[in-house]
């Protein structure tokens, strides 16, 4: 297929890795931050083709791993009052809350709904005007501009009957984060092409600046990875840290400006708590004060309510590229696609089911 089966190429793939193999000296640890990029690596065995100094670590780049426990327990409660239809992604609905989850909820009578955009949850608040409709905002910046401009078009229509729970997180907070981090080991960066599609890269320069490490845009394609991570083993074999981008057909500097214009419009920066890894300042966004009514968590008062978290679970170091899934003691035994215990084997972004699919 054109404009596919050229970054799929494999001669193309084994030239790449020569070069790599050609110019690297010494071990280094390079994290990709997307699961979706963790997935396409694990699928296509990039991490088994690199030599041994080349260690990849998986970050917390998968919306939804990172989504706090609280919030999946206050989307079912949600889902779970009268007359609410609840919507969602797909794959939210099987993500494990402290209790149950929300596919649960719906075998137990809830009204809960998957969606493949917010302006089809949109369409059913215009169709059920006496139904309250909620839809998940779950996601990191790519999700962003059609959650928020979702709201922004229910305010045009004076349509008061829906309202979002958003749990939003940003990238470059948390890529500081686990820099600033005394057990860090990354030591150059893949950053998420489809993010950088949205964002552009300006905020990651001064990541660049301030921990001297390298960033690369990526794609998600087995030449894309494969080159990003030549480019990054070059940089750090030279002792340069730069943003390079690889992912040239797609991201631009300034990145994607109407969609940067309806998120600043619907949205503002607030501190963000990430399942496994805690709050991270100003790594979230939250609906601004103009669009407070179209707030689920407060329409519905659910902000305060109680977690669980399974004490076997260990995705927060995993998603921090402290640990591999293997080395999770419930992987694959009593944690499983079928019976997850955390949201990293739920997710289809997730690590561990990336590693128990491909990997085992
Ligand atoms: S294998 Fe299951 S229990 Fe272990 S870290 Fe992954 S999601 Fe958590």
């Amino acid at each position: 297929m054109k404009y596919l089966d050229e970054f799929r190429d494999p001669n193309i793939v084994k030239k790449i890795v020569k070069d790599i193999k050609d110019t690297v000296t010494q071990p280094w640890v390079i994290m990709e931050i997307c699961g979706g990029q963790t997935h396409s690596i694990i699928k296509n065995g990039i991490h088994q083709m690199l030599p041994e100094e080349i260690t990849l670590v998986h970050g917390p780049g998968c919306p939804v791993c990172v989504t706090p426990l609280e919030m999946i327990d206050q989307a079912i409660a949600i889902a779970k009052t009268d007359g609410v239809i609840f919507t969602s992604f797909g794959d939210m609905l099987r993500v494990p809350g402290s209790h149950s989850d929300l596919l649960k909820a719906k075998s137990e009578g809830a009204d809960v709904r998957m969606v493949y955009s917010p302006l089809e949850a949109l369409k059913l608040a215009r169709e059920h005007p006496d139904r309250e409709v909620v839809f998940f905002a779950v996601g990191f910046e790519t999700t962003a501009p059609g959650n928020a401009m979702a709201v922004y078009q229910a305010e045009k229509e004076g349509l008061t009957n829906f309202s979002e729970l958003v749990s939003h997180v940003l990238v470059p907070p948390a890529m500081k984060a686990l820099l600033d981090d005394p057990q860090n080991r990354v030591q150059a960066y893949l950053a998420a092409g489809h993010v950088c599609a949205v964002m552009g890269w300006e905020e990651y320069e001064p990541i660049v600046q301030t921990y001297n490490v390298p960033i690369v845009p990526t794609g998600f394609e087995p030449m894309d990875l494969m080159e990003g991570i030549r480019l990054a083993v070059g940089q750090l074999e030279n002792g340069r840290a730069d943003l390079e981008n690889q992912y040239s057909r797609v991201v631009k500097r300034q990145g994607n400006t109407e969609a940067k214009k309806i998120i600043n419009e619907v949205y503002q920066v607030c501190d963000r708590k990430w399942r496994g890894i805690g709050t991270i300042p100003l790594s979230g966004w939250r609906l601004n004060d103009e669009y407070q009514m179209y707030d689920a968590a407060k329409k519905f008062n659910v902000g305060s309510i109680e977690t669980m978290e399974s004490d076997v679970c260990i995705s927060g170091i995993i998603l921090q590229g402290l640990k591999k899934p293997p080395e999770c003691p419930a992987f694959g035994k009593e944690c499983t696609p079928e019976h997850p215990l955390g949201a990293t084997m739920v997710s289809s972004e997730g690590a561990c089911a990336a590693y128990y699919k491909y990997h085992r």
